[in-house]
């Protein structure tokens, strides 16, 4: 590959880096999009990889995500051919043209067309059989029901197949399109292997490798991603597939391909919830006259509960003496200026509907009496309002089930005379302690997320059925007795 001088004096200065043992040159403006990591983690795997002939590429779909792919990889050496049964798109590729508008794009496609590192044809088929490894980003309309419509993934795996057919050496399949968990082990692995006639793992293999890129500032993505997922078949598959990404900043996060795939779904279903909420945020503070830009702005300065990995992991529903009071106050205010939220009006309904379900997972199960472990609204606190496992055992008690609780801030004589004496009625009988609990249940509910639930929880469960609805005891999933609440 050839050394070009950049003479921008703005341009940072170019840097040479070794990858697979070729020299290669990390050119001014992809070295702005590469973070300053980049250098060592490369120059660690030219050790590693040294001597490896670079894989050659062929990249099926030349949309947005296809012909970005195709342009950086090309940046980064590879050989590349992009495919698209779509004749005109090919002819205008072939052409020097960009199909697309996307910032940086023409540049590198012209920069590797003419290096003779990129070329473009509408046969699929001789696309896969003159390449190691493909790219797969065909289209994945949504169809007339809204789901996600896997036809032309179907067309590219079947063609993929037919060209193994032909091929003797081992080929890896990258899936990059966007769609719902098991469509590579259950759609399209079966479809290579059936027209390959090659087996998964041995004849091919496959990894599911999501795309995050931001159409208008994809290559700057591409080189500076988020974050590098790879979901893979087996470790041959996930080690080859992470060779491609070693000169990308970030160590790619390897997984099964079912997580692989479904990361990139639940990725924008948050991101259309956080830009929905501060729309809704946005109404509501104009309708009251305040700054909603500015009220954002503090929101986002608080990196310890509100921009921060709390709250994201699956677990029970929330309750305590803030949360109901305050998105209720929010709704009612909203009414009273006319605005209406139905993001946030959908929160109470979303966590009812969590206890409900946790309701009927004891209610499969068939028990008479259920001992609830935590009854305050969460650990560590004796206070009662709005907590989600007095409202479950409310509704268990209304359903006719012997309902024990313990909670070590509540099951004393003296907290319990006391709760008494301030009129408090809680459902269900408290027990003294755990041992009595365990005895006296045919089902044991851990809601509490500490260390004294789970101690309680491990010596349950050798004994009884038990509904882990904090993620507690995750380890013990193959214990029979073991069942988690939305894992
Ligand atoms: P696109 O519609 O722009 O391009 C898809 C291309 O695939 C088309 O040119 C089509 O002709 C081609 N194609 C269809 N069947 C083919 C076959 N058998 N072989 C080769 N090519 C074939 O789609 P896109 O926007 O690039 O998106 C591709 C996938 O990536 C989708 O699943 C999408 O959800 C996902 N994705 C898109 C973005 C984005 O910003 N556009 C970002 C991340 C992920």
């Amino acid at each position: 590959m050839s050394i070009t001088d950049y003479s921008d004096s703005n341009l940072p200065k170019m840097k040479c880096v070794i990858i697979d043992g070729d020299v290669m040159t990390i050119k001014p403006k992809q070295q702005a999009y590469a973070q300053t990591k980049l250098e060592p983690k490369v120059i660690d795997n030219v050790r590693l990889a040294k001597n490896n002939a670079k894989p050659r590429l062929s990249i099926l779909g030349m949309g947005y995500v296809g012909l970005v792919t195709a342009a950086c990889f090309s940046e980064l050496g590879y050989q590349v051919i992009g495919a698209d049964p779509d004749k005109t798109k090919i002819d205008t590729l072939s052409r020097g043209e960009v199909p697309i508008v996307e910032p940086g794009l023409s540049e590198l496609l012209q920069q590797a067309k003419s290096e003779n590192r990129l070329s473009a044809t509408t046969d699929v088929i001789d696309a896969v059989l003159k390449s190691d490894v493909s790219l797969i980003s065909v289209g994945t309309p949504s169809d007339d029901s809204g789901s996600c419509n896997i036809r032309y993934l179907q067309q590219a795996a079947k063609q993929i197949g037919q060209a193994l057919k032909m091929k003797n050496n081992y080929h890896l399949i990258i899936f990059r399109s966007t769609v719902p968990p098991k469509t590579c082990r259950e759609y399209l692995i079966p479809l290579i292997e059936m027209h390959s006639g090659k087996t998964r793992g041995l004849g091919f293999g496959v990894c599911f490798n999501p795309e995050f890129l931001r159409e208008s500032s994809a290559i700057e993505d591409f080189f500076n991603p988020p974050k590098t997922v790879i979901g893979c078949l087996d470790k041959r598959s996930g080690d080859y597939a992470a060779k491609l990404y070693q000169a990308i900043p970030g160590e790619p996060i390897m997984c099964s391909l079912e997580a692989a795939e479904f990361v990139k779904y639940v990725d924008n279903a948050w991101h259309a919830v956080k830009v929905s909420f501060a729309n809704e945020i946005g109404r509501l503070c104009k309708s009251v006259g305040v700054n909603s830009h500015q009220v954002m702005e503090i929101f986002k300065q608080d990196t310890k509960l509100n921009i921060s990995a709390n709250y994201l992991m699956p677990g029970f529903a929330y309750g305590g003496s803030c949360l109901p009071k305050d998105t209720s106050g929010i709704l009612s205010l909203a009414a009273r200026n006319g605005v209406d939220l139905p993001l946030i009006r959908s929160l109470a309904e979303t966590n009812d509907r969590h206890i409900g379900h946790a309701l009927e997972l004891i209610e499969r199960r068939g028990p008479r009496s259920v001992g609830i472990v935590g009854y305050s609204f969460k650990a560590g606190t004796d206070d009662l309002r709005e907590s989600p496992s007095i409202r479950l055992a409310a509704a268990l008690e209304k359903l006719g089930y012997q309902v024990y609780y313990y909670d070590p801030n509540l099951c004393t004589e003296l907290k319990q005379q006391r709760l008494h004496q301030a009129g408090a009625k809680l459902p269900g009988q408290y027990c003294k302690n755990s041992n009595v609990l365990i005895r006296q249940s045919d089902l044991i509910v851990v809601a509490h997320q500490d260390a004294y639930a789970e101690s309680i929880a491990n010596k349950a469960m050798a004994r009884k059925p038990l509904l882990d609805l904090m993620g507690l005891c995750e380890s013990s999933r193959k214990n029979q007795n073991y069942q988690g609440l939305c894992w």
